[in-house]
């Protein structure tokens, strides 16, 4: 069984995180989604509230699998016998990064590759943190996350402002 780890903060998961895990299963038997912390990065939505989200969001897709992660990914990758790591690429500008990335952890682990998948056009645009600025502002989040992760998102942000 040919099993993908798709890493990242999903602070919320957008459509287009739906999109590259949906698209990772036509590659994958599995896809195990890993929900870092990232403390750094001040997310919104505390660690349980994000793993809950992806679940969420993904649950009527099989073969889905949502857990925490913390620490070296390459570690993590090794651990728990995947195959590859799952990266999703919007646009030139995610590139060098990602590439960075994918040669630093090829370094520390030589046998774990990095798969790149492209979303759709419609979500190429989409990041978490345009998401949360659409909401800060009061936009429509209908055409960019579940209705449930809008609702969570806009009642978050009324709390904050309160
Ligand atoms: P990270 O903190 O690792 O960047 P994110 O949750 O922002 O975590 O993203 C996780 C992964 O999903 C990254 O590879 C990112 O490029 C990808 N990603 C995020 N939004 C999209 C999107 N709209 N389309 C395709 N890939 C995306």
């Amino acid at each position: 069984m040919k099993i993908g780890i798709y890493p990242g903060t999903f602070d919320p998961i957008t459509h287009g995180h739906a999109d590259i895990i949906t698209r990772s299963l036509r590659v994958f038997d599995k896809v195990v989604v890993a929900v870092a912390p990232n403390p750094s990065k001040h997310p919104l939505f505390n660690l349980a509230e994000r793993l809950d989200m992806v679940q969420l969001v993904m649950k009527d897709v099989g073969q889905v699998e949502v857990t925490p992660f913390d620490g070296l990914l390459v570690s993590y990758v090794e651990r728990s016998g995947a195959h590859a790591i799952i990266r999703g690429l919007r646009a030139i500008s995610d590139f060098e990064h990602e590439f960075q990335m994918a040669l630093i952890n090829r370094k520390l682990a030589k046998t774990v590759e990095t798969v790149f998948l492209m979303p759709s056009e419609e979500y190429s645009y989409l990041s978490s943190t345009i998401i949360k600025d659409v909401a800060q502002h009061g936009g429509s989040l209908s055409d960019f996350v579940h209705p449930e992760i809008a609702r969570r998102l806009q009642a978050r942000i009324r709390s904050l402002k309160s």
